[in-house]
């Protein structure tokens, strides 16, 4: 079988002015493109900036939104449709971040219909799955990221395996990031183990909603206080394709260093 590529995806959430997450970008990009490194590195930016972010990406770093609407166009104040996100070179974007599931009400629906929205624009979706600590500690672990799956799977009306996979398989349009919620943020990373343990349960929920061929082809990717210094033990997991990471992908020079630990 095909060895699946590492993906390591910055998140900068709501952070940086204009001027800082250009120049920023920019070095990071720089600093990757000479690296050369065979994975696949992104950024998901603040809609805002994505359009001048898109000119300076040097073919080497994935550029993705925050969120994106499934409607084509309409009635939709504050929301950006994935059309525009693609009119303006961006590659992709994040889904459901444990964030807008907990304060912006995101559902597993609404999860699955930007999905769905993303990957039949060609764009890849990076949905975002985990628990919070009182599922965990209550025993739900597995019924949580089972319902997550299914349900966005279901709403995003795609029904056929190889339309999530997309044109190039070395880099499928469907990923997933298994976020633990009580990891984000917080430094209270989950162990390797605990990320391979949940990441080869994603893996057979994905190979029961699809099939083992596609299921062993699609990045699930880990996230919650991934830092410099434990980056390397995830990579190690044979599950865990990559990490998103949050706070320690906002210095270029510090993300590009934990980006080289991945490949
Ligand atoms: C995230 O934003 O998805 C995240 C994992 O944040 P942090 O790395 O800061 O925990």
């Amino acid at each position: 079988t095909m060895q699946r590529k590492k993906m390591v995806i910055g998140n900068w959430k709501m952070f940086k002015s204009a001027s800082q997450a250009s120049s920023e970008f920019s070095d990071f990009a720089k600093l990757i493109a000479t690296k050369k490194l065979n994975i696949d590195v992104g950024i998901a930016a603040p809609s805002v900036f994505l359009a001048d972010l898109a000119r300076r990406t040097q073919n080497s770093v994935t550029l993705f939104a925050q969120n994106a609407h499934w409607a084509n166009e309409g009635a939709f104040t504050g929301e950006i449709s994935t059309g525009m996100l693609q009119s303006i070179l961006v590659n992709g974007s994040l889904v459901a971040h444990s964030e807008r599931r907990q304060m912006f009400g995101e559902t597993d629906e609404s999860a699955g219909k930007r999905v769905g929205a993303l990957v039949r624009s060609g764009m890849k979706a990076v949905l975002c799955i985990g628990e919070t600590l009182a599922e965990r500690e209550s025993g739900m672990l597995k019924q949580v990221l089972t319902r997550q799956i299914e349900k966005a799977i279901e709403a995003s009306g795609i029904r056929s395996a190889n339309e999530f996979i997309g044109s190039n398989p070395s880099s499928p349009l469907l990923s997933l990031a298994y976020e633990p919620v009580w990891a984000i943020g917080t430094g209270k990373a989950a162990s390797p183990v605990e990320a391979q343990d949940a990441h080869a349960f994603i893996r057979e929920v994905l190979s029961a909603s699809f099939n083992k061929e596609t299921s062993s082809l699609l990045q699930i990717l880990y996230g919650g206080s991934v830092k410099l210094n434990n980056v390397k033990d995830y990579m190690a997991c044979p599950d865990v394709d990559g990490a998103l990471v949050g706070g320690a992908s906002l210095i270029a020079k510090d993300f590009s260093d934990l980006c080289e630990k991945c490949d």
